[in-house]
């Protein structure tokens, strides 16, 4: 916290910064102003403020809640070290909240009890992805990689989903002709790099340039964020998000139209509600269906649980803001970026890509202080509460399953954890049977 209490540090320290005070980034000179930073003074105003209360106690429609959550784990080949396979697995989990109000009753209920309980609750589906070392004689890396998330799609059917989230099924009427709408969804061949529109509800097409064959699967191009020859652990979590994403629109394309049961739903998500590198073309997909499920007067409670980045580091500071259960912090987009990152924010240039919701911290009870992202719909700059869609519901419902199995946990989400964990996997043996059909 503070350097030293005297306020000084070493001469020939302070002198060596000199040189650094020239660079001009705000994100350097921030940096200097922390570090230089020596008498107990100079401490700032903790990050953070109380932006108002939401009320814990009212009462919400949601009735159950649909967990997404995924694990992944690299393991080496015992004898060949250098081949590398990457074991993902992701979990959608269905929790009534009756169960959990007689957990509360009960609260002496053994883990394997609970987890015996959740058993048949359950979706799961695992994948594998190569990292170092394995390809299909001649394929290149990039090839295997390729066919096998487009097989991982197949037998899961989450083939499904991403088709009917691409082209945007919930509405016939979307322009996919690149004449009039230039937006409509398009990739650059992966052979000669020409512009390649995807015809109307397609799952293979080929390129109108060199006639490559290209399936729905590249869209998300997850192959081409690699080098040629190996591939990286990237693939694999981008891999792991997709089948989240889209395990988690699998629920809400069932029930999309149906407004009653989707009120009854808190969708929760492990990890911010974010699509980084190629997978955000589904970005703005995703928008446009929780638009289109707003305008129908229907809500799609939505919320992403962070684990770590920039608010789950600033907790302690929030959180000194946050004293009564149901505070609030709800920062905007320039305050993230100047108060919390520390670099400058220009709205004139800034476009946001890749989230799907607004970031938000609850105080959800005495002990529990955490991040959330809610869904918006379209993207909120400065978000109001009225933005974050089912906000009140969800924290209302979240302040019921507090954990106190460590620090800042949700019983949905630790249920979830301990189903997707790959060290939950039966046996290595299983797991090699089930790579060897995948891979060979
Ligand atoms: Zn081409």
């Amino acid at each position: 916290m503070s350097y030293g209490k005297e306020g000084s540090y070493p001469i020939e320290r302070a002198s060596k910064l000199g040189h650094m005070k020239v660079i001009e980034h705000e994100n350097v000179r921030r940096l200097l102003r922390q570090f230089e930073m020596v008498s107990p003074d100079s401490i700032e105003v903790p990050l953070g403020s109380c932006d108002g209360n939401v009320d814990l106690d009212a009462g919400s429609p949601i009735k159950y809640i649909i967990t997404i959550d995924g694990g992944q784990a690299v393991i080496p080949n015992e004898i060949r070290r250098d081949k590398r396979i990457a074991f993902i697995s992701v979990c959608a989990m269905l929790i009534r909240l009756e169960d959990i109000a007689s957990l509360r009753n009960d609260p002496i209920i053994d883990p394997r009890d609970l987890t015996k309980m959740f058993e048949d609750r359950i979706w799961y589906q695992p994948a594998a992805l190569p990292l170092a070392g394995i390809r299909i004689p001649g394929e290149s890396v990039k090839d295997t990689v390729r066919h096998t998330i487009d097989a991982v799609l197949e037998y899961s059917k989450l083939y499904d989903d991403l088709h009917f989230l691409v082209y945007r099924k919930w509405n016939p009427a979307y322009d996919m002709n690149p004449a009039s709408n230039p937006d409509a969804p398009h990739m650059n061949c992966l052979m000669c790099e020409e512009r390649v529109y995807l015809p109307k509800y397609a799952y293979s097409f080929q390129c109108p340039n060199c006639g490559f064959h290209h399936r729905l699967s590249d869209y998300l191009g997850i192959a081409q964020q690699m080098p040629d020859n190996w591939s990286r652990e990237e693939a694999a979590s981008s891999l792991r998000n997709a089948m989240e994403t889209l395990t988690l629109f699998h629920f809400v394309f069932r029930y999309w139209n149906e407004p009653k049961i989707l009120s009854q739903i808190l969708f929760l998500k492990d990890g911010p509600l974010l699509l980084r590198a190629q997978l955000s073309r589904l970005i703005e997909p995703i928008r446009d269906l929780v638009e289109t499920i707003k305008a129908a007067g229907t809500k799609l409670n939505l919320v992403g649980v962070e684990k770590n980045g920039e608010l789950v580091d600033h907790i302690e500071d929030i959180k000194k803001h946050l004293q009564k259960p149901g505070d609030y912090f709800l920062p905007s987009i320039k305050y993230m970026f100047e108060e919390v990152a520390g670099i400058t924010f220009d709205p004139t240039r800034y476009r946001n890509r890749v989230q799907y919701g607004s970031k938000i911290v609850v105080r959800l009870g005495p002990d529990h202080v955490i991040p959330l992202d809610i869904t918006t719909g379209n993207f909120c700059l400065n978000p109001t509460i009225a933005d974050l869609i089912g906000f009140q519901d969800i924290a209302a419902v979240l302040s019921k399953m507090v954990s106190y199995s460590h620090e800042n946990a949700l019983i949905p989400v630790k249920l979830a954890n301990s189903f997707s964990s790959i060290s939950q996997q039966p046996s290595g043996d299983i797991l090699q049977a089930f790579t060897d059909k995948l891979i060979s």
